[in-house]
């Protein structure tokens, strides 16, 4: 155990979920069949599937890891998008169940924050569903992993679900960050990271797959077992341990990968809680880790 986690610069964890929507079982668990004919054809759908944010309440101000869905893509997806054929893609990939206070601002209310009080938002990665609602946010630093950025910025990124106009907002304060060296034995199967409030509670790790730029979030205080965010890298715990590949991913390799380093973090840190962002038991996870959470 590190001098880190000896101090608890980490008050609290707590998961917001904005929304929930309904995904094939194809998508979700991977399929035989290629993608364009379950994409088209699939009549089955897995319900209940939660779009979480995580809101971590560091002694030196508030830190959001993604910020969920915008109510706006289920009530009105047409302006939502930019095309036509991103609309019909999106309806036959998800089904939403979205309601208007489903939105990062009312569900950190509800979690007893202030939007105002949050300083720094991480995206893992830059996908519509994890970064809605940047306008509520101009006050903030918003931290994205370069190599998002530019996917977002390529021609046609909406193909691949970044919706640059939802995210690279006027008077957004981006900053985008790199991977740096990084010597810190508890998280040896990584030989980078990026610290994010520069003492180790709040550490970035590369996990590739999902998309090129995705990363991890480690949390690590004195008072709390230690949690790892994994956003999209895997959608179930259980399919990460097992190496269950999804159905959909940039690099399969690169998720492969990724989900064995993950597997080596939690063999060093075996009191390690591992939270991925559509998992059902998440927030039932976050209740076990921390029992003194707050949040609804
Ligand atoms: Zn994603």
């Amino acid at each position: 155990m590190s001098d880190t986690a000896e101090l608890a610069t980490i008050r609290n964890v707590q998961v917001g979920t904005t929304g929930e929507g309904s995904m094939h079982p194809e998508h979700r668990y991977g399929s035989r069949l290629p993608l364009i004919m379950w994409l088209l054809f699939s009549q089955r759908w897995v319900d209940g599937v939660p779009v979480h944010f995580f809101a971590i309440d560091h002694r030196d101000g508030l830190v959001l890891f993604d910020t969920g869905l915008d109510p706006a893509i289920g009530s009105d997806p047409r302006r939502y998008l930019d095309s036509a054929i991103g609309e019909f893609f999106l309806r036959r990939l998800f089904r939403w169940k979205i309601r208007p206070d489903d939105n990062v601002t009312d569900q950190l209310s509800r979690m007893g924050h202030d939007v105002s009080s949050v300083q720094k938002v991480v995206f893992s990665h830059l996908h519509f569903d994890h970064t809605g609602c940047i306008d509520h946010l101009l006050h903030a630093q918003l931290l994205a992993p370069r190599r998002e950025w530019q996917a977002l910025t390529e021609p046609k990124a909406e193909r691949k679900w970044y919706l640059r106009q939802h995210v690279d907002k006027p008077g957004a304060q981006w900053t985008l960050f790199d991977m740096e060296p990084c010597s810190d034995p508890d998280i040896a199967p990584y030989g980078e990271c990026f610290d994010v409030m520069g003492d180790r509670s709040i550490v970035l790790l590369p996990t590739p797959g999902h998309t090129a730029g995705s990363v991890s979030m480690l949390l690590r205080s004195a008072g709390m077992p230690p949690i790892l965010l994994i956003s999209d890298l895997a959608f179930e715990l259980n399919m990460l341990l097992d190496d269950h590949l999804p159905g959909v991913g940039e690099d399969f390799e690169a998720m492969r990968d990724s989900n064995a380093r993950v597997r080596a973090l939690k063999a060093r840190l075996p009191e390690l809680v591992i939270l991925p962002s559509h998992d059902m038991e998440t927030s039932t996870r976050v209740a076990e880790a921390m029992p003194t959470n707050a949040g609804p």
